[in-house]
């Protein structure tokens, strides 16, 4: 039988609805608690931050929720993504077991943030609001915003880390061609950025002082709201249509995925190419094993504590039921940026107490060789957060082969490499 590479959807097969596992969880999340009375929080105290709609989706139990027109529009500049038999690199490992990925590397900013990107965009421009601030690491999810806030017109100032304005120079080029504002953070357009500069003017920034800066800007600034790129409930809803394409996709091929294995940031692509397939687990008796992987220098799922804690480094975001290293937890500077984060947000971490969900650890230089691997294999060079996943799956198609198995494997490739170039050099010469 002839091989078939990669199999791609016609737009019209295009899911129309994202799936909101929490109508399906055997046990709900605990609820997000106000950070000063310690009372669940109400929906309509995130909405001096957030828009409208997407509390609303935050605290929603339906099971399916329609995507937009207008949203579906936009996400067909790049959707449906291709799903890919990475047949190459099951002939390098010489093993039975069938490896899938989804390519979400093909969206025009190189990841999957542009999934939850437009929507929010999207929301909030709907509501009225004219000017959007975030945060940003690496630079992935301000470039996704920032070309999401155009297709709207909406006014978008980023926070960048300071230290990645600097030694990453070109994304946010990418954020400012899409007409995005950067900001090295800290930066002296906040209060707060201010009062951190007069006492260390050389402060490089973390991720913790830019959300405290775009929340400020966002509070202070009129018709404004602030946007988040990963954790939150919402954003692991506007993900889901990368596991609900790759359903359909599986369809066409008669296979179904024993493993189903993504790298864990946050756990928005995680999330994305999971729940669907977990619902199957919890509704119709699939035993698809569901594998997080996690960079050793930020294991929160499998060595983090569940317990309430801050979303962000200065504890002014509503407390947060989540596996966490402390949200003082500084990790060290891997080159995955975007796995840096210290919790796993509310939904991934009571799946993961309840038995539903696994998490590993993948070393730095065992992902990236996995990275050099798949790119010599496949000829898609990874973002260095995917090469987690590849590790991961490269580990499981090994264990298959040891066993004589012939099982799918399918991995979701979160974004390229072609702007993390530098990590794939000092990896080449040695020098990591
Ligand atoms: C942001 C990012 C991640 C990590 O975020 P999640 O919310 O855990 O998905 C992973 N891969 C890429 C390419 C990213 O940009």
């Amino acid at each position: 039988m002839k091989l078939t590479k990669k199999i791609t959807l016609p737009e019209s097969e295009m899911p129309r609805q994202w799936y909101n596992i929490l109508a399906d969880m055997p046990n709900a999340p605990q609820p997000l608690l106000n950070p000063k009375t310690r009372q669940p929080l109400k929906p309509e105290e995130m909405e001096p931050l957030f828009a409208k709609e997407l509390v609303a989706q935050e605290f929603s139990k339906e099971r399916f929720i329609d995507i937009p027109d207008e949203v579906l529009t936009l996400l067909k500049i790049y959707r449906p993504t291709p799903l890919v038999r990475a047949s190459g690199l099951e002939k390098a490992l010489d093993t039975p077991a069938k490896i899938y990925f989804k390519n979400e590397s093909v969206s025009p900013v190189g990841s999957h943030k542009l999934n939850s990107a437009i929507p929010q965009a999207y929301y909030n421009a709907k509501q009225g609001i004219k000017h959007i601030t975030t945060e940003t690491g690496a630079g992935q999810w301000g470039s996704a915003l920032s070309i999401a806030c155009q297709h709207f017109g909406l006014d978008l100032n980023v926070f960048m880390v300071k230290n990645s304005y600097n030694l990453k120079p070109y994304r946010k080029i990418v954020m400012r061609t899409y007409g995005g504002q950067v900001h090295a953070s800290p930066s002296n357009v906040t209060k707060f950025g201010r009062d951190i500069l007069a006492k260390d003017p050389d402060c490089q920034g973390s991720l913790g002082i830019a959300i405290s800066e775009a929340v400020e800007m966002a509070l202070e600034t009129p018709n404004c709201r602030y946007t988040l790129g990963s954790v939150l409930n919402h954003v692991l809803l506007h993900q889901t249509i990368i596991g609900l394409e790759a359903e359909k996709q599986l369809e066409l091929t008669g296979d179904y995925p024993d493993k189903v294995i993504a790298c864990f940031g946050g756990g928005s692509n995680f999330s994305g190419i999971s729940f669907p397939f977990l619902r199957h687990n919890l509704k119709d008796g699939k035993k698809t094993r569901f594998m997080a992987a996690e960079p050793a220098a930020c294991p929160k799922l499998t060595k983090g504590k569940m317990e309430y804690d801050f979303g962000d480094t200065a504890g002014m975001t509503p407390l947060i039921p989540m596996y966490t290293l402390g949200h003082d937890f500084q990790p060290a500077q891997i080159h995955a940026a975007g796995l840096r984060y210290h919790g796993g947000g509310q939904i991934v971490s009571q799946l993961k107490q309840d038995g539903l969900i696994e998490s590993y650890t993948v070393e730095q230089k065992d992902a990236l060789n996995a990275g050099l691997l798949f790119s010599r294999c496949e000829g898609i060079i990874p973002a260095p957060e995917s090469t987690h996943a590849i590790a991961l799956a490269v580990q499981e198609a090994l264990k298959a082969k040891e066993a004589g198995k012939e099982e799918v494997i399918l991995f979701n490739l979160s974004g390229h490499g072609l702007l993390d170039l530098a990590t794939y050099e000092m990896l080449l010469d040695g020098k990591l």
